[in-house]
């Protein structure tokens, strides 16, 4: 044995009195047995000094001193009792002083070893020395928490049964039992002892120690149930305790402690008591066993005698995270959790969602699964092998699972994707490419203050103009694709360089061979053959982007469609000329006004509620009630909106309606889409979370359940019910509607005479994705606070939880001069549910629930109609409304061109933008720098509950149309491809995230199929195109909105970026990257303040592969290739911070966007594109260099709030796993907060 020589160090004289006893029993240690008289006095002598001399204990513990190996050494090797209790009387002295440091040194030296070692030989004594064991315990209760591998060594050495059997025998001792019962607690936080301890009866044993209210031995029963609560954490033990009938006693337990404990001087033992029945129903038998003792009306009750006192808090939370295991879990109240709504596809897709939601059998339930038994299989891996240090995955590589380790996948890809001759047809979309302007007047153009008669540029379909003659065209960068067509013998690969004399011409463009790329009949032709047009109405063109000059067709296009409105609307007389179609659209209007009425404000001349042939509406249980007689005659004011909303027009909204085609044939209009929203001028802070407003909601819930009678579950709206949606109303309830653009609900059950169950409707062929909402609200009494739960949310967490309100438009407000949607409602929060999830919604995962969000509101006005949404809406109709409108913008400088890029599987145009500034003057270098101006591609509203996209991209379009002198050099130094909405079938139908084919549009990208994604399809296609001419846009942008964090950021793509957060090595050319792809967004920081740098991230995502801005990305070769997220939410830096956003700001964003752009340019010099990325990479670089170098990592929580805010009530899982494997993240986070920018949510990304 290695036998510690004394230390002499400096500082501790050697001469010391406890130091020359330490030394006398160090030269003893080979020798203690027989020396023990000697080693007894010696050891005396020691413990006399250290218990009377401060500087004794100081003296042994110090640094460099071997005191404590020489003391180890003796308690080791002697078997003296009374040598043995004062080496532990030494080491109490010792420990109790210097705050664990000093029980560090204990246990770094190997003490509990010897401690164990010790025990189990006192235990062989017949009897054991009582004082031995006391002072082992107590020794050991003070070292287990210090030491990591305690629970180990107490099992590897035998110790458990050692104590458990002094427990057993001592169960009337309590001077023993304590430190016994301590030394159990902190063996059973080992879940393989707990295991163990639970076979061996020590749940039993427990069970003996706890008793009634009483003053005497708290302490005792308080480590009792600490002991308890720990080894009911091991299923097993739940079980056993379910089975053995202790739930009802832990409940009957906790009744007399909370009756008797009426000063609250025991709360840790009430809490401690409520520990053991939330960890036994953590199983479901013990979820049973609770609620058949009536556990829920006992802890409700308590709980509710507790909410006044808030040091009580911790009880009332524990009470509430057990109720809300316990609670029955409800089924949905819906027939099924498919869409109200079918759209028959072209094809099913064989895979995917929409394939399995048609696949499966119309009989099978899918609400809830066949049965919950094995939600958990309550198995438990007994294994006696598993360790403390069980080798877990650490959250780091966890999280960077996502990331793109495949290098080849990280660099662009090279080489076209597709054959030129499948892309020429695209030529037509870009005809400003080509444009010579010959034909066209500059002159007059510049004069006339009328030039949309005139302008040629604003067609839906290839210009008409004169025969183009050829001009020399000195190209930068590409030679024209019309150059590779007409030199067939030149070979077309695009990536040849251009010839030697880049100023070769290009064959004339002759009238013929325009027919022959004019393909619009062609493409009509081909979208009909794969567009089934069967139960669909007639189509009708849409007015989108029929230019003014087509005035009479637009009449034309009108009429016919009044034709078809006639049906819902009208008697229709077909109107026979112009003049006729202008009134008829006059008298449709009005029509259409009262069509939209409420009852309350229109009664008798209601169109809605009242019988008519072909409308939804002919129902027979509409209300011809009294009030409607009544309130005949009210008369509907529009609000004058035209000089504080440029760009709306409710008649032609109207008419944009008309022309929308949807799947649930919608005959009405929304107010707020009619009268149109003016952003609010005064702020809207992000709302204080009011303390407990989550407990108090889930108390109401879990009322339900205690006082049944008081719950009406009566269905006032029900989607399910095609013909008779709104149920009989008798006045004690409000009216529901959501059947028009956008709308998004499916049914509302009223559950007590102010509070509704509201259910959100699936995106179509789809099962979930409920979180956009727009409905309508009417019959409100004013001076109540009406209660609103969406139960069937699905997101984990929600950013209602952090300061955001929902929306609310008053048609009252608006009809008083102020049209506008405001965030509205108070004691809002988002929590789980006791909706049980089918796995079949839930990703196969069982047991599963859905979240609430709730609300409450207070009406303002008396008989006023509301709605209520998710975000601001912004509607496909509105969209070609701003469309058209902008088209009114244009003057002879602007170049506007607006075409249809193709239909989508509703049966709707998908619009497409080319903006850019008119060329000076139809000379050769006017046109040249017309033609070769760097493509800047936008798009938006891929996800169509991220409406916010939307009002960003409005601020782009409308700062694109402006006037400024910005916005002029802008268009001069770009040309803008914009595609506004990239699934408007989404957002006419209500969807949150999908479009008809039931999948999320922007993970299609990698291969879009031309039936079923037609939009990607075709944008897709435009890119691949410009590629091709090597044209690849200098920036390509897609508007999102995230729900889960705040500001608005980007996510771009980095290969360095990429690499930097993944394990893998990499050479250093595959870092060779210049920085540019930061400058756009590092603008923005700069100007925006909205926008956080902060937020922004450029890693590569293996989930995100399919998104638009990665295959942009690699595809298509831009560098520059962007998602732009605006926050549904609000700011929490910046001029907005502590405020929610508002359509205002996201115009702003949208406009601050363009000017980026111009910044962009200005930064570089536009002269040389090439030229320009090394330039860019230079002046930002060293900037962005050191923020890289200092923060790399830039890969971000997808939630940015901190898990932990009233984590206790918002996590209680059916199974507390999570939750502890959450608090166990969180405490390491806390602990390594770098961590924290590496984690994230998984199943939510946003993009
Ligand atoms: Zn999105």
């Amino acid at each position: 044995m290695n036998r510690p020589k004394m230390a002499t160090e400096k500082g501790v004289p050697s001469n010391s009195r406890v130091m020359m006893l330490l030394g006398q029993l160090e030269r003893m240690n080979g020798d203690i047995v027989r020396q023990a008289e000697t080693a007894r006095q010696v050891t005396a002598k020691i413990l006399h000094l250290i218990q009377t001399q401060e500087k004794s204990g100081k003296e042994v513990m110090s640094k460099g001193s071997s005191g404590m190996e020489v003391i180890l050494a003796s308690l080791e090797s002697t078997r003296d009792v009374q040598t043995i209790l004062n080496i532990l009387s030494i080491l109490t002295e010792l420990l109790t002083v210097g705050r664990g440091r000093r029980v560090g040194v204990f246990v770094s030296k190997g003490g509990t070893g010897i401690l164990f070692h010790t025990l189990l030989s006192a235990s062989k004594e017949m009897p054991p020395s009582e004082e031995l064991m006391l002072q082992l315990h107590s020794l050991l209760a003070k070292v287990g928490p210090k030491d990591r591998k305690f629970g180990v060594a107490a099992r590897l050495s035998g110790a458990l049964n050692v104590t458990v059997n002094l427990i057993k025998q001592n169960l009337q001792n309590p001077k023993l039992l304590l430190p016994c019962l301590q030394v159990l607690r902190v063996y059973s936080t080992n879940s393989v002892n707990a295991i163990s301890l639970g076979k061996n009866g020590v749940v039993e044993l427990l069970f003996k120690v706890l008793a009634p209210y009483s003053k005497k031995n708290t302490s005792l029963l308080k480590v009792a149930l600490d002991a308890l609560g720990a080894l009911l954490k091991s299923k097993t033990n739940a079980r056993r305790a379910a089975d053995g009938g202790y739930v009802p006693i832990l409940l009957a337990l906790y009744a007399d402690w909370h009756r008797n404990d009426a000063r609250h001087r025991h709360m840790l033992i009430r809490k401690g008591l409520l520990v053991c029945l939330r960890n036994i129903t953590n199983i479901k038998l013990g979820r049973k066993a609770f609620v058949e003792a009536d556990g829920m009306r006992v802890l409700y009750n308590s709980s509710t005698e507790c909410l006044p006192v808030r040091t009580l808090d911790p009880l009332v939370n524990t009470s509430s995270l057990i109720m809300r295991k316990c609670f029955p879990k409800n089924r949905l109240p819906l027939p099924t959790i498919k869409s109200a709504f079918v759209f028959q596809l072209p094809h099913v897709p064989g895979t995917g969602p929409a394939g399995r939601t048609y696949s499966q059998g119309p009989g099978v339930d899918d609400v809830v699964d066949e049965s919950d038994d094995n939600d958990e299989a309550d198995t438990e891996n007994d294994t006696e092998n598993e360790e403390d240090e069980k080798d877990q995955q650490s959250p780091v590589s966890r999280d960077n699972d996502d990331i793109e380790t495949d290098l080849n996948k990280l660099h662009p890809r090279k080489g076209p994707g597709r054959p030129y001759e499948e892309l020429r047809v695209y030529e037509r979309f870009f005809v400003e490419l080509s444009e010579d302007f010959q034909g066209f007047n500059f002159e007059s153009s510049k004069s006339s203050s009328n030039t949309s008669l005139s302008s040629p540029f604003s067609s839906s379909v290839a210009p008409v103009r004169s025969p183009p003659r050829p001009i020399i065209v000195p190209t930068a960068q590409a030679f024209s694709p019309k150059h590779t067509l007409s030199l067939p013998g030149l070979p077309k690969d695009p990536q040849l360089p251009p010839p030697a004399s880049a100023s070769s011409p290009p064959a004339p463009l002759t009238p013929l061979q325009l027919d022959n790329i004019h393909v619009s009949k062609d493409q009509e032709k081909t979208e009909d053959s794969h567009i089934p047009t069967t139960d669909r109405r007639d189509r009708t063109l849409s007015p989108l982007g029929r230019p003014p000059t087509e005035a009479q067709t637009i009449e034309k296009d009108l009429a016919h469609v009044l034709e078809r409105v006639s049906l819902d609307a009208l008697d229709g007389v077909l109107p026979l000329d112009a003049d006729e179609a202008h009134i008829g659209v006059k008298q449709d209007d009005v029509s259409v006004t009262r069509q939209i009425q409420s009852p309350l404000l229109l009664g008798g001349l209601s169109a809605r509620r009242s019988g008519g042939g072909g409308s939804n509406w002919s129902s027979d249980c509409g209300s011809e009630g009294p009030e409607d007689e009544a309130a005949e005659g009210a008369v509907l004011e529009v609000p004058d909106t035209a000089l504080l909303l440029p760009l709306h027009d409710p008649d032609l909204y109207v008419e944009m309606v008309k022309g929308t085609l949807s799947v649930p044939q919608y005959a009405e209009v929304a107010y707020p889409d009619y009268f149109g929203h003016v952003a609010p001028t005064f702020r809207e802070p992000l709302l204080e979370r009011v303390y407990g407003v989550q407990r108090a909601k889930i108390f109401q819930d879990i009322e339900r359940l205690i006082h049944p009678n008081d719950i009406l579950d009566k269905v006032v709206y029900d989607l399910d019910i095609p013909s008779c949606p709104v149920i009989e109303d008798d006045g004690e309830s409000l009216k529901f509607n959501s059947q028009f653009e956008s709308g998004n609900l499916r049914k509302a059950v009223q559950v007590r005479k102010f509070e509704y169950d509201l259910v959100l409707n699936s995106d179509i062929n789809s099962n979930h994705y409920h979180q956009w909402f727009y409905f309508e609200v009417s019959g409100m009494k004013v001076g109540t606070t009406y209660r609103f739960n969406i139960i069937n949310c699905e997101k984990s967490n929600s950013q209602f939880n952090y300061g955001m309100q929902a929306l609310m438009y008053s048609v009252q407000e608006a009809i008083s001069g102020s049209p506008r949607w405001v965030r509205t409602g108070t004691d809002i929060c988002y929590y789980k549910n006791h909706f049980a999830r089918s796995s079949i919604a839930a990703g196969g995962l069982k047991g599963k629930s859905y979240y609430t969000l709730t609300f409450s509101i207070n009406f303002k006005h008396k008989d006023d109609v509301c709605y209520f949404a998710y975000h601001y809406p912004y509607t496909y109709s509105t969209l070609k409304m701003h469309l058209s409108k902008l088209e009114a913008l244009r003057t002879p400088q602007i170049y506007l061109r607006q075409d249809v890029l193709c239909e989508t599987l509703g049966g709707n145009g998908c619009p497409l933008l080319t903006i850019t500034a008119m060329p000076e003057s139809n000379s050769n270098d006017h046109i040249c720098q017309f033609r070769n101006r760097p493509l800047i591609f936008l798009s938006a509203r891929v996800h169509p509950g991220e409406t916010n996209a939307s009002w960003v991209m409005k601020g782009t379009l409308e700062f694109l149309m402006g006037s400024s002198p910005l916005a002029n050099s802008l268009r001069e130094s770009y040309i803008f491809k914009i595609v506004p909405m990239l699934n408007p079938d989404g957002v006419i139908n209500g969807n949150h995230r999908c479009s008809l084919s039931g999948e999320d549009l922007n993970r299609q990208w990698q291969s879009p199929n031309l039936e079923l994604h037609p939009t990607i399809y075709h944008t897709k296609s435009l890119l691949q195109y410009l590629a091709h001419i090597q044209r690849a846009p200098l920036v390509f942008c897609d508007y999102h909105g995230h729900s889960r964090k705040k500001n608005v950021f980007m996510y771009g793509c980095s290969v360095k970026e990429t690499v930097w957060q993944s394990n893998i090595s990499a050479t250093s050319s595959d870092l060779q990257e210049d920085l540019a792809y930061r400058a756009l967004p590092k603008i923005l920081s700069q100007i925006a303040p909205a926008f956080s740098m902060a937020s922004c991230s450029f890693v590569v995502e293996r989930s995100k592969e399919s998104t638009a801005r990665v295959v942009v990305w690699r595809e298509i070769g831009v560098q520059r290739s962007y998602t732009m997220e605006s926050t549904l939410c609000g700011c929490d830096q910046g001029k907005y911070k502590g405020l929610q956003i508002g359509t205002r700001e996201l115009e702003e964003m949208g406009a601050q966007f363009c000017v980026a752009l111009l910044r962009l340019k200005r930064l570089t010099g536009l002269r040389n594109h090439q030229h320009l990325l090394d330039l860019e990479s230079d002046i930002i670089g060293s900037q962005a260099k050191v923020v890289s170098s200092s923060c790399p990592t830039t890969y971000v929580l997808d939630e940015d709030e901190p898990s932990f805010l009233e984590a206790i009530d918002y996590s209680a899982e059916s199974n507390d796993e999570d939750l502890e494997a959450e608090n166990e993240r969180a405490a390491e986070v806390r602990e390594h907060p770098d961590l924290l920018e590496q984690l994230s949510d998984s199943d939510n990304h946003r993009e």
